[in-house]
């Protein structure tokens, strides 16, 4: 009795879970299993009721089973938290040649669904602006149920690829619909969002979503099962979910495939039962300035180096996009409208390129983001106006480059699973005009000066040092609260911040992208 209560508030606390899950979703962090791990940030952290389940030993799972609510993990004899998290599983795939072209195929329809869609919205706004009384479909289903009537006429092919891909696409269709209309309203943070645009072949990401049919991952952990493409072989084991699910600790949700330069990937939404870390030292407290010289420089002391290769791969990007110019150049000369054979070759060795190079990047980040939250009880970062920056379009390729933003969203969820606290420091708050001696703020400190020198306690020491040991200070002024307030004191201190640094406010935004403060170069 008292076990079936107990189910019913979990599968109660988890509807609220998905729900404020899918408000706040948008934001895509990574975690480190190996290069092509994706991870959504940790929506909801909350204690789970300590009912006792065994643990179901299936090996695979199909969407029959993974309907079925997770089994309870046992509190453990620490009594660690056990958080519900969405979280997303990616891994590289081996496709057959017969294959690759069905995942073409199928991003493929998922593209035309999307632009049939919006050509029919447009359609019908102009026959209404018309005075004509016709009902624009603006959500889900109401365009589903067009595509269904229209099916035969426009793509009689369409059953070449499974109905998920042009449900895929019309879906990411309402979503862009709504999103327009809700920002049109003020309803919606961030920037302004414009009306939907078609896609276009070769400019659109390719990628299209399932969350029915036959969705698993194979028990030899090197091979994949999807609707309509069957089983296909990954570049690397799967055993990170495979294991998840052999225990009963997680459930797919959904499946998404998706093309970056000429490699395949298939990510799964996976709802996952975590148990919350512990920080090895949980009262200890770590300022981390991110910078462009380097990748890191924490409150200790330490400088965290970009990663060497980095920079070797930029020599020879920057040579490829010259090359590509060049080749541009040429073919415009001769009044070509499609690049020839060079081009396309140069083109996908640059993609290629810039894939590897966000590779080394993440990895580094998130081996960065790992150490912390497993080392320290209290991370405390700058609130970098991450999009405001970027428009300053002389800071803008170091800072995309250094993955300003994507730091604290890892750290953001990080925490929440590791158990530390993340503080966000206040939007202007000036790290690195201040004093870490003295407390003195001076009035200005140009972009170019390497080091701080304190006008009034005569101190000298790195610029970046200054800033990460002023944030490190900034936690007893702004929390005061030990460190084990863990999950709530992280969701509080993080939500203000929770758009990915973007401001509402325009003045404030131009603000951002012309002042010196929060921008260390
Ligand atoms: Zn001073």
């Amino acid at each position: 009795m008292r076990e079936l209560a107990a189910r019913k508030e979990l599968n109660a606390s988890r509807a609220s879970a998905h729900q404020r899950c899918w408000v706040s979703a948008g934001a895509t962090g990574e975690l480190a299993f190996g290069y092509h791990a994706r991870v959504k940030p940790a929506v909801q952290a909350r204690l789970l009721p300590a009912a006792v389940q065994e643990a179901s030993r299936s090996t695979t799972l199909d969407l029959a089973q993974a309907t079925r609510p997770l089994e309870v993990l046992p509190p453990n004899e620490r009594g660690t938290a056990v958080l519900l998290v969405h979280q997303a599983y990616r891994f590289a795939l081996d496709p057959a040649p017969r294959q690759r072209r069905a995942l073409s195929s199928a991003t493929g329809g998922s593209r035309f669904a999307y632009n049939w869609g919006l050509a029919l919205v447009k359609q019908r706004l102009d026959a209404r602006a018309a005075g004509q009384d016709v009902q624009v479909p603006w959500t889900l289903p109401a365009l589903r149920r067009e595509w269904n009537q229209a099916k035969e006429q426009e793509a009689p092919w369409w059953r070449e690829n499974s109905k998920e891909a042009y449900s895929s696409g019309l879906d990411g269709l309402a979503r862009a619909l709504g999103n327009f209309s809700a920002s049109r309203a003020g309803t919606r943070k961030g920037r302004r969002v414009g009306f939907p645009r078609f896609k276009r072949k070769h400019r659109a990401r390719e990628s299209c979503r399932f969350t029915t049919g036959p969705i698993r991952v194979e028990p030899d952990r090197h091979h994949v099962t999807l609707p309509k493409l069957g089983t296909v072989r990954t570049h690397e084991s799967t055993r990170k979910l495979a294991r998840r699910l052999e225990q009963g600790t997680a459930r797919i949700l959904s499946a998404t495939i998706s093309r970056t330069a000429d490699r395949w990937f298939v990510s799964f939404t996976v709802e996952v039962q975590r148990r919350q870390g512990r920080p090895l030292r949980a009262a200890s407290t770590v300022g981390v300035d991110v910078g462009v010289r380097h990748l890191a420089v924490l409150s200790t002391g330490e400088q965290i180096a970009n990663p060497r290769p980095l920079e070797r791969l930029q020599r020879t990007r920057r040579r490829l996009q010259r090359r590509w110019s060049r080749q541009d150049r040429a073919r415009r000369a001769a009044g070509r409208r499609r690049p020839g054979r060079r081009q396309r070759v140069t083109r996908r060795r640059l993609a290629r390129l810039e894939a590897r190079a966000a590779n080394i990047r993440r990895d580094a980040l998130h081996k960065l983001t790992t150490r912390l939250v497993r080392t320290h009880g209290t991370i405390v970062v700058e609130h970098l106006n991450v999009s405001g920056m970027v428009r300053n379009r002389r800071l803008a390729r170091v800072i995309s480059d250094a993955g300003f933003g994507e730091i604290r969203q890892l750290l953001t969820y990080k925490s929440t699973w590791g158990g530390a606290r993340l503080v966000v420091a206040e939007p202007f708050f000036p790290s690195s005009k201040t004093c870490s001696a003295c407390g003195h703020v001076r009035a200005k400190l140009s972009l170019a000066a390497r080091t701080f020198q304190c006008e009034r306690c005569g101190l000298v020491v790195d610029r970046d040092l200054n800033a990460a040991r002023n944030l490190a200070a900034l936690v007893v002024v702004v929390a005061g609260s030990g460190p084990e307030t863990g999950i709530n004191a992280c969701v509080r201190d993080c939500q203000p911040t929770g758009d990915g640094g973007r401001s509402d406010n325009p003045d404030a935004r131009r603000e951002a992208a012309g002042s010196q403060q929060p921008v260390r170069v």
